[in-house]
């Protein structure tokens, strides 16, 4: 089969926030011209969403006041002040013994911090019942780099809907290359193999999950990855719960890990674990409520679930490593939350390593 020929400098294997903003800050230093995206064209990104005529962002991704992706000219950061408005719930039906907390594990990590109880009961709900067990290292990581970092966490919330990340890419023209697969990534030679195209580029870089760019570049072995999903519901209502409001649902008994304000009439509700997904909408309407009485004319509009969107564990086994190890030396740069595999936000980058 004959497949046209194309050659760039960079190419960029991936469409999601990690690839549209390191797009935007290799501009700083290449042309347009010199930068193709490979985008696969039947995977639905989720940038955005559309429920009735609302475009949102449907997850709550936000920069952080502090870091320095936000001090960076990528945002106007006179127009984006608005931080969120986090509170925590009072610990109901939570009856956890030290006993029951393996050492080593995420939850005896979380015990040498304050709050416990409300802590053990989010990450109990969030993560399950390896939290008492396993170690967790992604999240642990998560925890010392950032909570507890004296860099400062002040989160910046949406505007009209939107994640504040949304408005840094949405005028990007990048050149995007379509594909329906990815035949093989000959790393070697510098070469992508689509089901249309040839693609020579002079460096890749990789936002996509490690396994997958693995298998492209014909490493004959499935990589161990650990890793967590999400469950979403949307719900629209008329008063109640005005925008950028976070809340964590510490009652144990709960289904609803915390809910957040997308605007003065929306909200996001992320359910306490993938186990949740079978669970009548009405059990946690009531309960929405119970968080927030004031709420008028609550109805549920759209439901999201992201299989992949925690890793939770390092990699750790040798014949991951070395590979990751090959390909990077052959100028392919694995790169975000699932290139690195590390349980990172946009702002904890090193975006420096695309440069
Ligand atoms: C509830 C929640 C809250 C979050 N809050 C924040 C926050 O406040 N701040 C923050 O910075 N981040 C947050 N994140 C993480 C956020 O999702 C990421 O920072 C951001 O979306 C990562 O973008 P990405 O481009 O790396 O990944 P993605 O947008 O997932 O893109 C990955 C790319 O890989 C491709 N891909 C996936 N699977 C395959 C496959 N099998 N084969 C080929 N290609 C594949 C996709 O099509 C996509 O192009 C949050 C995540 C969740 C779930």
């Amino acid at each position: 089969m004959s497949r046209e020929f194309l050659q760039t400098k960079i190419c960029i294997l991936g469409y999601g926030f990690t690839s549209l903003i390191a797009y935007k800050k290799l501009l700083e230093k290449y042309n347009h011209n010199d930068i193709l995206m490979l985008k696969n064209a039947s995977a639905k990104d989720i940038l955005t969403l559309e429920i009735d005529s609302l475009i949102f962002s449907p997850l709550p991704i936000f920069p952080v006041l502090e870091s320095d992706l936000y001090k960076s000219d990528m945002f106007n950061s006179e127009e984006y002040k608005e931080s969120i408005k986090v509170s925590y719930t009072e610990v109901k039906n939570f009856n956890l013994t030290k006993g029951e907390i393996k050492n080593g594990s995420l939850a005896s990590f979380m015990l040498s911090n304050n709050s416990i109880n409300k802590w053990l009961c989010i990450g109990l709900k969030q993560w399950g019942e390896n939290f008492l067990n396993k170690p967790f290292n992604q999240i642990q990581a998560k925890i010392k780099n950032h909570y507890l970092s004296k860099n400062g966490n002040t989160r910046i919330g949406y505007k009209n809907s939107l994640s504040p990340y949304y408005d840094t890419v949405k005028d990007l023209t990048p050149s995007i290359v379509k594909y329906k697969e990815i035949s093989s990534i000959d790393y070697k030679n510098s070469l992508v193999t689509t089901d249309s195209k040839k693609i020579r580029y002079k460096k890749l870089i990789s936002t996509i999950p490690v396994d997958k760019l693995l298998s492209f570049c014909k490493f004959n072995f499935v990589p161990n990855l650990e890793y967590y999903g999400s469950y979403f519901l949307y719900f629209q209502y008329s008063e109640g719960f005005s925008r950028n409001n976070l809340i964590y649902d510490c009652d144990f008994d709960s289904n609803i890990l915390r809910i957040f304000s997308i605007n003065d009439n929306f909200m996001m509700v992320q359910l306490k674990s993938y186990k949740s997904i079978k669970i009548d909408s009405s059990i946690i309407e009531n309960q929405i409520l119970k968080l927030v009485p004031s709420i008028k004319n609550l109805k549920l509009r759209g439901k999201l679930i992201l299989p992949m969107s925690y890793p939770v564990e390092n990699i750790s086994d040798k014949k991951t490593l070395n590979a990751i190890k090959i390909i990077t030396k052959q100028n392919i740069i694995p790169f975000g939350r699932f290139g690195e595999w590390k349980y990172v936000d946009l702002h904890e980058l090193n975006w420096r390593k695309i440069q």
